[in-house]
């Protein structure tokens, strides 16, 4: 049951591949919930639209609605192009205004962010790492993005971080395999994501057999990653998700490569015994997006009435 003073918030995660829709109160409980294919944008925000308007007549109006989208986006408030997707691969989706379209069709606050950054905000809210203010989220699947949180913040600068196209040092057993990064080649993404697995090895991980190289060069990538991490941001923790990590056996792997890359270098319990609380799975499991949207509502809502 909701009551009639329940707040309810609208929450969008705008992904590449799909989108997943949802209302949800400030507690952090879904209340409903639709999932579509991510199409050419009309047709995908007709969807998204219809499916809110649905829910307010049915649970009454909505305070704010909280956007995760993939990016990269324009999160400048002073910009012209607030709000927008920026340059896309994705077709027809360039410079595509979602803050814009979402306020004219609801008249609400509109929250936004990366979907990264916002899943790093809902991990912090509700999920593994609420006793940590500054954490990073890499999800790895499709592509490889990580938002960082630092001081309970989503991280903004230039623009936001783009963890995924930072430079590995080769694997000595893959120094021939071009990268699939249509960007930069080589980069982690480009070496390390769903698409550069299948495209090294002909298989996804969880088909390959455990002594198959690709284990250990994905858990050499994404170790040499946290390492980096570390020593450029100094997370208090790091959060693994997304398709790539739903291999159990893989975790471990990355936090063995992890350790040695760090060398030991920094003298910190959480970095050599307790490795194994400090780099860990997502605590809301594939719905650190559509919980991160949520999130972003809420914060939104709340600026709006201070
Ligand atoms: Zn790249």
């Amino acid at each position: 049951m909701i009551s009639a003073d329940t707040r309810l918030f609208g929450a969008v995660e705008a992904g590449g591949t799909k989108f997943v829709c949802a209302i949800g109160d400030a507690s952090g409980r879904l209340i409903a919930e639709h999932r579509l294919a991510t199409r050419d944008p009309a047709s995908t925000l007709a969807e998204t639209f219809a499916f809110l308007h649905r829910v307010e007549s049915q649970h009454g109006r909505l305070d704010a609605i909280g956007l995760a989208s993939f990016g990269p986006v324009d999160l400048d408030r002073r910009s012209p192009t607030y709000g927008r997707i920026l340059k896309t691969p994705k077709p027809g989706w360039s410079q595509v205004d979602l803050v814009g379209g979402f306020t004219r069709e609801f008249g609400a606050r509109v929250g936004f962010d990366t979907d990264v950054n916002a899943a790093a905000c809902a991990e912090h809210r509700w999920g593994a790492a609420r006793d940590a203010d500054t954490l990073v989220y890499v999800t790895i699947g499709t592509g490889i993005g990580g938002g960082v949180l630092a001081g309970g913040r989503p991280l903004h600068g230039l623009m936001h971080p783009e963890i995924g196209h930072v430079y590995p040092r080769r694997h000595a057993f893959d120094r021939d395999f071009a990268g699939v990064c249509p960007f930069h080649r080589d980069c982690l993404e480009g070496l390390a994501s769903g698409p550069a697995i299948a495209a090294r090895s002909g298989a996804p991980l969880d088909r390959l057999e455990d002594s198959h190289p690709q284990w250990d060069i994905e858990a050499d990538y994404l170790g040499q990653l946290c390492a980096q991490l570390v020593f450029t941001l100094s997370p208090q923790r790091i959060i693994l998700g997304g398709g790539v990590m739903n291999q159990a056996r893989l975790l471990p792997m990355v936090r063995c490569q992890a350790r040695h890359w760090l060398q030991d270098y920094l003298d910190r319990p959480e970095l050599s015994s307790g490795l194994d609380r400090y780099i860990i799975a997502p605590g809301l499991g594939a719905q650190s997006g559509v919980l991160g949207a949520l999130a972003l509502a809420i914060d939104a809502a709340e600026a709006s009435a201070r």
